[in-house]
This record gives structure tokens, C-alpha cells and sequence, in this order.
């Protein structure tokens, strides 16, 4: 879910889409009037994993949103935090999410979703242990990673990419346009 942001984070005056000039010339943006505050709206780093449960025979952990419509299942992903690294963030995702230890990570690659204006960083996360999912979750399904299929957007992009580096060539399945 995405809200607008509507007024100054300083001043609580209300922003208006205003011209100014940046390093890269003049841009329009929402920005307060009475105190000169910029919503930038970078995006926001999202860190999902490519899970291998080792004691699962390899196979990959995804998971169905509670809050999803339909049967899709997709990687677990949360928002980084303050003063974590992108490592520590994912391990402690996987652990709220999943209940499983992770073993190591490696990094699968950086993907925009500019949809939702979040950045993804994508792990590969060899884990272990009994799954006990968060209430967020409506149920996972273990994936051969050569039965699994990827989706057309940020995650699934990592979860090719992650797949090809294994030798899998990916299958996507198409998803309805939004
Ligand atoms: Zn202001």
C-alpha cells in the first residue's frame, strides 16, 4: 500500500507541485512553500530472498501473501531498517517471516520496481529449520528451483537471474496487466 504524502514533514503546511532548480536544472516536485521542504520520493530499499532450504532437498521456499488476492507465490521480502545492513535486514526477514536460520547469502542483484518506487536487493539464502510462517503469510509451497516459475517484476527478475546462474533456463508466468 502507498500513500501520498501531502504535507510538509517539517512544518506540516500543505505541499504544491512547484518548480525549482536542482543540480540537474529546473524539475516540478511536491515541495512546502512556507519552509522550502522537498519531498524527494526516492525510492525505498526492499530486500528480498531466494530461500534454499538445505534440509529440504534444496528446494525453494515462496511464499502466498495474506493480503493477496489470487495464488500467487512470491519471494519473502521486507524493508530494510535503521541501522542494519542489507545482510543483517534479510536474515532477520527470513527469521519473522519463515523461522528459518540462515546459513549464507549472496547477492543475486539490485532490481527496480518502480511500480511500488522501491529499489530490491535480492539474496540468495541457503536456510535451515522449522518453518513457522508469520501471520502476514497464508502458506508457502516448496519449489524444485526447476519447476519454479519467475513473475515479469522486480522479484522475479532475481529469481531468473538466480535461476539462470544455476543452469535453469526460467519460465515466467504472465500475470494480468494492472
Ligand atoms: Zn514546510
Amino acid at each position: 500500500m502507498t500513500f501520498e504524502v501531502r504535507f510538509c514533514s517539517h512544518c506540516a503546511a500543505p505541499l504544491q507541485r512547484l518548480m525549482a532548480t536542482e543540480d540537474g536544472g529546473p524539475k516540478e516536485r511536491l515541495r512546502c512553500a512556507a519552509c522550502g521542504w522537498t519531498h524527494w520520493n526516492n525510492p525505498t530499499p526492499v530486500l528480498a530472498a531466494v530461500i534454499e532450504c538445505a534440509d529440504r532437498d534444496g528446494r525453494l521456499l515462496l511464499a502466498r501473501n495474506a493480503a493477496w488476492s489470487g495464488r500467487m507465490f512470491a519471494l519473502i521480502t521486507g524493508f530494510m531498517e535503521a541501522g542494519e545492513t542489507p545482510e543483517q535486514g534479510i536474515t532477520r526477514e527470513i527469521a519473522e517471516e519463515t523461522a528459518l536460520q540462515v546459513e549464507t547469502l549472496e547477492l543475486i542483484g539490485v532490481y527496480d520496481f518502480q511500480r511500488m518506487n522501491q529499489l530490491i536487493v535480492a539474496y540468495h539464502a541457503v536456510a535451515r529449520g522449522e518453518i513457522v510462517l508469520s501471520p502476514e503469510l497464508a502458506e508457502y509451497k516448496l519449489f524444485e528451483p526447476a519447476a519454479v516459475r519467475c513473475w515479469r517484476a522486480g522479484t522475479g527478475y532475481a529469481l531468473a537471474d538466480w535461476l539462470r546462474s544455476r543452469g535453469h533456463e526460467p519460465q515466467f508466468i504472465e500475470l494480468p496487466p494492472r
